[in-house]
């Protein structure tokens, strides 16, 4: 059996618990251990998959089809962790199995009761997503923050863990806040007093308490903390913040963190720089040579994590060609009936990211065509290929009203639609191609130089498809389509010919991006972002 971290939050949530349990995952896996993550969440969704982005953010899915919180997506980015289904844990998804069971018989005449049934359903959850990676630790990290009502039974399942599995299989990391109060010109460590207070209440300890702060913790403070706390100082590790979420595994190292999780689970490894990562860090994201603007056009542009994926494949797009991406948001709503041109301008390339309902849709077609008449490098992701697949439509092959099914349903152009099969769904929850699809590239193609073979896997999250009656009007009028799923023919990318990068694809790249190995379709992307400035600015 392998061993296990919880960890919980307390003060305030946003302190960036993901982050830390990727940074954590990561710095096992410098000393040779294998890892994986379990994230709790304790909504009553079942999953996210129906939940709004700007509620949310971004739904972060895996290989095998599930739609999960975006922190799952920084431990596949930080680590080499294999996260599926089961690495998402919800309220809904706990009650949903119980209510089933108890439909069904499965207890027998009993009262079914939060304490056990509940709570041993989340142990058996966490257990089962833990033997099934056959890992050395587990880092379960439990959402909201300690003292909510709602993460209660999740708690006392970690407790109940805790005290099951005995010491050295499991600790408790506790992620606080050190406010500092800028007009008393003090850090207070009293918030963390009385969150460890909460987690002693409900019979949970901290063993180590990672304190989120904007200045240095002094030794007084770390006195005080580890004495009102029930902690040795040691164990008091300091999170300061940082520029980039990339150098939180660096920062920690720095505190000795990596040192203290393999002391208190008595794991013995030799300890192991993690000169790549920092090289990475220091070098090539921090000090590149060169730089680049990126539009990114969508509608949940106010709020950062409604596409953290798409964010952070650009900055390692930048990483792969030694320069800073630099963002430019636009919001697709504002451009519905004013010009784009002022606002694009500057930049060297321009992405559109999926989305659903038509809200904003004819802002981001304006941008597809700004980009395809001015020959700026265009990439197009999910709804971004099927905008961009109306605007071609429209403008270059001449169908006049052509849409996508999903926003018009009547149109008489549906170059976007619904398969046959699909019709007849209507489940939105689970009414999606989702998950890991096979696609075929064809040789001489953009997407092909980027990827450099023919068969390669992509996720997917989407209902409509390209409308393959319409295939040949558009190779005749200069599209090609350089991947197809090659069961079901569907078209997976399409390009532009008379274009120097026009690449689009129905699939989400996004998702298997890494700091340290960028997705290919944004590494060339940002190439040929770089080119067009180099040849722009001569
Ligand atoms: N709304 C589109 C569809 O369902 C695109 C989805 C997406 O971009 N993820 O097909």
């Amino acid at each position: 059996m392998g061993k296990f971290i919880f960890i919980t939050g307390g003060v305030v949530s946003s302190l960036g618990k993901g982050i830390a349990a990727a940074s954590i995952g990561k710095l096992l896996e410098a000393r040779g251990l294998k890892t994986t993550i379990i994230k709790c969440d304790p909504y009553l969704n079942v999953d996210p998959g129906t939940m709004n982005p700007f509620q949310h953010g971004e739904v972060y899915v895996t290989d095998d089809g599930a739609e999960t919180d975006l922190d799952l997506g920084h431990y596949e980015r930080f680590t080499k962790a294999y996260i599926t289904k089961d690495s998402n844990i919800t309220t809904g998804k706990i009650y949903y199995s119980v209510i089933t069971k108890e439909r069904r018989g499965d207890y027998l005449g009993k009262t079914v009761q939060i304490i056990p049934h509940i709570t041993d359903e989340i142990k058996k959850s966490i257990i089962k997503a833990s033997k099934a990676k056959d890992v050395d630790v587990t880092i379960v990290e439990i959402g909201g923050t300690v003292g909510d009502i709602e993460s209660l039974p999740f708690l006392e399942a970690i407790r109940q863990l805790r005290w099951e599995l005995g010491v050295n299989y499991a600790l408790n990391i506790h992620v606080t806040l050190l406010p500092y109060i800028r007009s008393a010109g003090e850090q207070k460590t009293k918030p963390t007093q009385h969150s460890v207070g909460r987690l002693r209440e409900i019979g949970l300890t901290a063993d180590i308490l990672l304190c989120r702060t904007e200045r240095r913790i002094t030794k007084e403070q770390r006195d005080k903390i580890a004495l009102f706390c029930n902690v040795d100082k040691e164990s008091v590790v300091e999170a300061s913040d940082v520029k980039h979420i990339y150098e939180v595994p660096i920062a920690l190292k720095k505190e000795g963190l990596d040192d203290l999780i393999l002391k208190k689970l008595n794991i013995k490894r030799d300890d192991k720089d993690l000169k790549d990562w920092r090289n990475l860090v220091l070098k090539r994201l921090k000090s590149p040579q060169k730089d680049i603007k990126i539009a990114v056009v969508g509608k949940y542009i106010a709020l950062p994590d409604a596409y953290k994926s798409i964010y952070e494949a650009l900055v390692h797009g930048g990483i792969a060609n030694n320069a800073r991406v630099d963002i430019v948001k636009v919001d697709s709503q504002d451009f519905e009936k004013r010009s784009l041109a002022s606002k694009l301008k500057d930049v060297s390339g321009i992405l559109i990211p999926g989305g659903f309902g038509d809200r904003g849709i004819e802002g981001k077609i304006k941008a597809v065509k700004y980009a395809r008449e001015n020959n700026i490098p265009f990439f197009g992701i999910c709804l971004g290929m099927q905008v961009a697949t109306i605007e071609f439509a429209r403008n270059v092959v001449g169908l006049k009203g052509a849409n996508s099914t999903e926003f018009d349903v009547d149109t008489k152009n549906p170059v976007i639609s619904l398969l046959e099969e699909q019709k007849e769904v209507h489940d939105m929850g689970a009414s999606m191609r989702l998950g890991s699809y096979p696609c075929k590239l064809s040789e001489k193609t953009l997407s092909y130089k980027a990827y450099k073979k023919e068969s390669i896997a992509e996720r997917h999250r989407h209902r409509y498809e390209f409308n393959n009656i319409y295939k040949e009007s558009f190779i005749e009028k200069g599209m090609t389509f350089s991947g197809v799923n090659p069961e079901k023919n569907l078209v997976e990318i399409i390009e532009l010919k008379k274009h120097p990068w026009f690449v689009a694809c129905q699939f989400h790249p996004e998702f298997k991006s890494k700091p340290d190995k960028s997705h290919p379709l944004f590494k060339n992307f940002i190439a040929a972002a770089l080119e067009y400035k180099n040849k722009k600015d001569k």
